[in-house]
C-alpha cells in the first residue's frame, strides 16, 4: 500500500505513546498506539526511520508529558461543561477512544483523508469503538475549507468548543495565522484552546484577540510531571510554549 500523506509523522508520535505505555510508571496508557503500529506493518506502510526512532527516544519524556498535558486539558474542558471538542491534525491520537468523556460529548478530528481512514479502519478491524457519544472524522487539508465541512457535520458555532493543536505547527510554517483566525471565528464565549507552539507569537496573537492566555515552557512541563533529567529533551524544545487559552467574550 502507498503510505498516506502524514502517516509517518503521525506514527512517530504513536511510537512514543506506545513506548510510554510500557514504562514502569506511565503517565498514561495508550493501547491503541500498538494497534496502529501493527496495522502499519501489516499494510506495508513506511515506518519512521531508525534516525526518527532515535530522535523519538531522545525526547521521550517531553513527548509523554505533552500527551499528558493535552489529556488533562480535555478532561478539564469536559468538567467545565464543554461538550464540543475539536482535535486539529489529530493524526493517530486516540483520545476519542481512551479518555473518560462526559456523556453527550462530540469529538471532531481533522486530518488528511488517508490518515483518518487508516486510523478508523485499524481501530474498527481491531474491534474498538470510540468512547464519546459522537465521533466525527473531518477529512480535510487545513489549508482548505475545513470550517464548512465541520459545520456541515453538525459543529455548532454558538456552543463553546475545546480545541487542541498538538504536534502540528512545524508543518504549518507558512500558514499558522490562517488556522488561528479560523479557530477564533468558530469559538463561542467559554471556548478553550490548547496549543503546543514555538515561541510566544501564538500566545500574543490570542491575547490580542481577547483570549485569556496562560503559558508554560517545556522545562516547566517536564518538572510538573516529574520527567526532568535524562531523555527529557528540554534542550531541543527550548522555545516550545504550551498555550492554554480561554475565550471570555
Ligand atoms: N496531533 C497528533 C499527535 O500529536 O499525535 C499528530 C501529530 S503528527 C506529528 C502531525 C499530523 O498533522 C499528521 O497526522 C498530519 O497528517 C497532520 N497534518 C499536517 N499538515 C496538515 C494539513 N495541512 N492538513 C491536515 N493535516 C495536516
Amino acid at each position: 500500500m502507498t503510505t498516506p500523506d502524514g502517516i509517518v509523522s503521525a506514527l512517530s508520535v504513536a511510537l512514543a505513546r506506545q513506548r510510554e505505555s510500557h514504562e514502569d510508571c506511565p503517565l498514561f496508557n495508550d493501547p491503541y498506539a500498538q494497534v496502529f503500529i501493527d496495522a502499519a506493518l501489516n499494510r506495508g506502510c513506511d515506518l519512521p526511520t531508525d534516525e526518527a526512532s532515535q530522535r523519538i527516544d531522545s525526547i521521550a519524556n517531553y513527548a509523554s508529558s505533552r500527551t499528558k498535558w493535552f489529556d488533562e486539558f480535555f478532561i478539564a474542558a469536559g468538567a467545565h461543561g464543554i461538550e464540543q471538542m475539536v482535535i486539529v491534525a489529530a493524526g493517530l491520537d486516540a483520545r476519542a477512544w481512551r479518555l473518560p468523556w462526559v456523556n453527550g460529548t462530540t469529538v471532531y478530528e481533522i486530518d488528511h483523508p488517508g490518515v483518518l481512514s487508516f486510523k478508523n479502519d485499524a481501530l474498527r478491524e481491531h474491534g474498538d469503538t470510540p468512547a464519546v457519544s459522537r465521533y466525527v472524522p473531518v477529512a480535510a487539508d487545513l489549508f482548505d475549507d475545513w470550517p464548512d465541512v465541520l459545520r456541515d457535520n453538525g459543529f455548532d458555532v454558538t456552543e463553546p468548543t475545546a480545541w487542541a493543536v498538538e504536534g502540528l505547527l512545524p508543518y504549518l510554517a507558512d500558514g499558522p495565522h490562517l488556522l488561528f483566525d479560523r479557530i477564533d471565528e468558530l469559538s463561542a464565549p467559554g471556548s478553550r484552546l490548547a496549543v503546543e507552539a514555538v515561541g510566544t507569537g501564538v500566545a500574543d496573537w490570542l491575547a490580542g484577540r481577547g483570549w485569556q492566555v496562560t503559558t508554560m515552557g517545556a522545562q516547566e512541563l517536564l518538572t510538573r510531571y516529574g520527567r526532568c533529567g535524562d531523555h527529557g529533551g528540554a534542550d531541543t524544545q527550548a522555545d516550545t510554549v504550551f498555550v492554554d487559552a480561554k475565550r471570555v467574550r
